[in-house]
């Protein structure tokens, strides 16, 4: 309703200022007045009239002393009648200019035509303005087949280059490689080296391949053309094949330079899988891909990059040599990598004497680019709010639970029953945790709610892990139990608490038996086949690959895993009443327990 009115309030003005532009034309610089028969008469004996000319009926009057007349006679009376009907001094006459001019001209049809022209022009700009509100404010009507591909400036100043990237060293030096390419061609193309055509970011989300695009572009100094995978699919069919063929003749035209895709999985998923009519679009955006990357010979100077967190998904027809070819991978940081990634990201923000960066390295294990550079945002935000000068340790520490866990919950009051009951369930998990020799060590316990847990135990691996063992998982679901098993054990039946706990422990024990083959009944093979497919916007997985026995296995196996680890839980926690009893006291009475004070109290 409110586009309605919109649209007719900007009809209204493109009318106003059309008629505008009429009348400005059609009336003279000087105003033309109107006069009638008498007065003209009257004038021609004063010998006031200069000059008139005549332009079908109308006559156009020059004054003597310039100024300008207009006047209508009857259609078939000449104006040597019109004299002679009205007596007029032919002495005067002769002293007057007089010249007839065609009937027409360009005013003529504009008067013809007009009034059927400018319903038609206030119809086509109504649909214009429509048809912009539909395709949303971004997109410009009648252009869809433009790639709309963002061109990055130049050797701007704040262009990102490899030093703003922290880690990954390997990925750097690859596309280093890139870069000189791009810098200095002819030094590789004299030696008859291909230059590679396509290079394939690939690495968890966060872990900074669009930063690292970003960075070759800055570092080569070309034009970056950056489009997002999903820019290319539309509404309309043929639309993305068209954005392709544009991108890539604008990247020829300004070779050298980088073409950049990210998100490639949105159009490189394997063609031919999913039901559904959506992805026939896809495949002719992906088709169109492959063609123009096959279009180009190597040397001409245009290097695509494309960034994915799905490698499996895509089409292997992309990577096939002549095409993503080069494939670089981005890991996950280290402790190291995470130290510098936060370095780059504290410079800027004024940190407290004692902040120490290796310390919250060490703390964030599993944590990407991103979300170090949004813990150290967070950790700003926070102590702005604090009204403090300097981003303190306390602060950062905090951050970290928060994008860990999310953030903390203080007004959400617990009752005392429900106090006491969270309070054994977290200390359970807390001690199982100590006790077990391969589970990770406990960082914090604590009851205070956050996000949507009541409590947490906050454990942390000693260092970053790439491979588990199956004794490790084996700890990890005692661990998980541990809450359900003591609300069991000391107050006689379970509460809701655990529910998240129980449901994460079923994933794993089935991921041990189905992808991890850890399971001795079943043996080493997995179960289950993964499979892409897409059905009215919902991924389906698993294709099973086994009988109904085999079913009915797995599930045994699950159950007796699970069963094993409560089995665990609870010799810990009777074994250990006291000490449970003693973490449990401690966290009624201080809410939560660090690191140190835990380890102290088996001491
Ligand atoms: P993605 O891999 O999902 O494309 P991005 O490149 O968009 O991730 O990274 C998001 C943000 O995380 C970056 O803008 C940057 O601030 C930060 N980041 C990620 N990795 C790094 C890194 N290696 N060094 C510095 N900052 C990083
Ligand atoms: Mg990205
Ligand atoms: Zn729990």
């Amino acid at each position: 309703m409110k586009n309605l009115v919109k649209n007719f309030i900007i009809a209204i003005i493109i009318f106003l200022v059309i008629t505008g532009i009429f009348s400005t034309l059609t009336l003279s610089a000087k105003k033309v007045e109107n006069i009638n028969l008498q007065k003209f008469i009257e004038q021609v004996n004063l010998g006031e009239v200069q000059k008139i000319s005549i332009e079908g009926n109308k006559l156009n009057i020059t004054l003597a002393d310039g100024n300008l007349e207009a006047l209508r006679k009857e259609t078939d009376e000449t104006l040597g009648e019109l004299f002679k009907n009205y007596n007029a001094d032919p002495e005067k006459i002769k002293n007057i200019g007089i010249e007839v001019k065609e009937d027409g001209g360009w005013s003529y049809w504009l008067n013809a035509l007009l009034p059927f022209l400018l319903p038609l022009i206030i119809a086509i700009a109504l649909i214009y303005y429509m048809m912009r509100q539909v395709q949303g404010a971004n997109t410009k009507a009648l252009m869809f087949g433009q790639s709309g591909a963002r061109e990055a400036p130049k050797n701007s100043k704040n262009s990102v280059t490899f030093k703003d990237v922290a880690g990954v060293k390997e990925a750097k030096e690859e596309l280093w490689e890139v870069v000189e390419f791009l810098k200095n061609s002819k030094k590789f193309t004299l030696l008859g080296a291909k230059i590679p055509k396509g290079v394939l970011l690939m690495g968890s989300p966060g872990t900074g391949k669009t930063l690292l695009a970003k960075a070759v572009a800055g570092e080569a100094n070309v034009p970056f053309f950056s489009i997002s995978g999903s820019e290319f699919v539309e509404m309309f069919v043929g639309v993305g094949a068209a954005r392709v063929r544009d991108l890539f003749q604008k990247a020829k035209k300004s070779a050298p330079c980088i073409i950049f895709i990210d998100e490639l999985d949105a159009v490189g998923r394997q063609r031919g899988t999913g039901l559904g009519g959506s992805h026939d679009e896809r495949e002719q955006t992906l088709n169109q891909i492959l063609v123009e990357m096959d279009g180009f010979e190597a040397n001409s100077g245009v290097i695509i990059l494309a960034a994915t967190n799905r490698p499996d998904v895509l089409d292997p027809a992309l990577l096939r040599p002549g095409r993503f070819d080069r494939r670089v991978i981005l890991d996950e940081p280290d402790i190291n990598d995470r130290e510098a990634i936060l370095k780059i990201h504290a410079k800027g923000k004024p940190t407290a004497q004692d902040v120490n960066l290796r310390k919250i390295a060490e703390r964030t294990p599993g944590f990407s680019g991103a979300d170090l550079a949004n813990l150290l945002n967070e950790a700003a935000i926070l102590s702005a709010r604090r009204n403090k000068t300097h981003i303190g340790m306390d602060e950062i520490r905090e951050s970290v639970e928060k994008v860990m866990l999310g953030p903390e919950r203080k007004s959400h009051i617990l009752s005392d029953k429900e106090r006491n009951i969270t309070a054994y369930h977290e200390a359970a998990h807390a001690l199982v945790a100590h006790e077990m020799p391969d589970a990770d060590p406990v960082h914090k316990v604590s009851i205070i709610s956050r996000g949507r847990a009541a409590g947490y135990t906050l454990k942390l691996p000693t260092e970053d892990k790439h491979l588990h063992s199956r004794s490790e998982f084996i700890a990890d679901l005692a661990v998980m139990l541990a809450g359900h098993t003591v609300e069991k054990e000391i107050f006689g039946e379970v509460t809701t608490g655990a529910s998240s706990d129980l449901r994460q422990a079923t994933r794993l024990a089935r991921r041990l038996i189905t992808e991890f083959g850890m399971s001795e009944k079943l043996g080493a093979r997995t179960f289950g086949e993964k499979e892409e497919m897409i059905f009215l916007g919902r991924e389906i997985h698993e294709q099973r690959d086994y009988g109904e026995k085999v079913t009915e296995t797995i599930d045994q196996e699950i159950s007796h895993l699970i069963s094993e680890a409560a089995k665990t839980a609870l010799e810990i926690v009777r074994k250990k009443k006291n000490k449970l009893e003693e973490i449990v006291k401690i966290l009624l009475e201080k809410e939560t327990i660090e690191k140190e004070a835990f380890e102290a109290i088996f001491k």
